[in-house]
């Protein structure tokens, strides 16, 4: 059996008022799932009586020319997923864009019309430096769907480490009444970490963008055997990357505090780091035709 699909906020309250008493689970999710989205939902499985997810490409996430169109949409795909869990969920919250933005939600932020959510001070960081209305679409989805679904417990995935940082603090500063929790990053059988773009890479390509993870071990490695100088781990993971292939181009490579996204120099053992990174690759060698992915380890 395939679980419920619902499309209108109003269907969805009336599934949760049937909930009564009993712990809901929630996990959003932008669809084309994978083993790193069951992960995600089998810990809500586990923890909750219910666990309903959400399927929405979130237009507001997305700045014009960026991959809004072309990012993958397969229901049937999705579903095929979804049977692989150890348990059934309740539902699927598979809104339209109306529902979700009834005045409508053009790419152009200074068009926009509407309420929308900032978390000032972490956005502008990282990923937000190269997309700078990125985290204000997911943050005002996300507080939508917190909204719309009410669950008591949320999952997201280290892989966006910045989402998650993001996501706790408007939880906190809206004193919003639910428990995240965050899962770490699957990845295949040589470190890719699983993510809906690989779609677009061509397997010669999903070959050598395992240098990345590589990368990130590496300067782990050393990190562990003493090494705290920022410039000198960022370098081993740079080049573990364009030695690889001198097509990948690198958006940043950061060492940051794991809470404040501050940025380091030198690393305090006592508080350890992250390093995350963004990486245009081509979809197949010498095309024009890139993806930007995204990854990070903690230290
Ligand atoms: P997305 O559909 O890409 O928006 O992702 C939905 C949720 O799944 C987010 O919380 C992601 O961080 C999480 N996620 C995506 N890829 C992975 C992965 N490889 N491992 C763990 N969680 C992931």
């Amino acid at each position: 059996m395939s679980p419920t699909i619902l499309k209108t906020v109003k269907e969805v309250r009336e599934l949760r008022k049937t909930f009564k008493g009993e712990t809901l689970g929630f996990i959003p999710t932008m669809g084309f799932l994978h083993e790193g989205h069951r992960s995600l939902i089998t810990e809500s499985l586990n923890e909750n009586d219910h666990t309903i997810i959400s399927i929405f490409v979130n237009p507001a996430q997305f700045a014009p020319g960026e991959d809004l169109d072309s990012y993958p949409r397969d229901l049937e795909h999705d579903l095929e997923e979804l049977a692989k869990l150890p348990k059934e969920i309740d539902a699927i919250f598979l809104p339209s864009v109306d529902e979700m933005y009834p005045l409508g939600i053009p790419l152009d932020v200074s068009k926009q019309i509407g309420t929308f959510v900032e978390v000032k001070g972490l956005s502008e960081k990282l990923e937000g430096k190269t997309r700078p209305n990125f985290f204000r679409g997911v943050a005002t989805v996300v507080l939508k769907l917190f909204n719309i679904v009410n669950p008591n417990r949320v999952y997201f995935g280290q892989k966006d480490i910045q989402q998650t940082i993001v996501i706790k603090r408007l939880i906190k500063d809206l004193f919003l009444d639910l428990e995240i929790n965050i899962v770490p990053i699957k990845r295949n059988s040589v470190g890719l970490a699983l993510s809906s773009r690989n779609k677009y890479l061509n397997e010669e390509i999903k070959s050598q963008v395992v240098c990345i993870h590589r990368g990130l071990s590496k300067a782990q490695k050393a990190y562990q055997n003493g090494e705290l100088d920022v410039k000198v781990l960022r370098n081993i993971v740079s080049d573990e990357i364009v030695d690889t292939n001198n097509q990948f181009k690198i958006d940043y490579i950061s060492i940051n505090d794991a809470e404040s996204l501050e940025e380091l120099e030198k690393i305090n053992v006592k508080n350890g780091a992250v390093i995350s990174l963004a990486v245009y690759v081509p979809n197949e060698m010498n095309g024009i035709e890139t993806t930007r992915l995204i990854d990070n380890i903690i230290l």
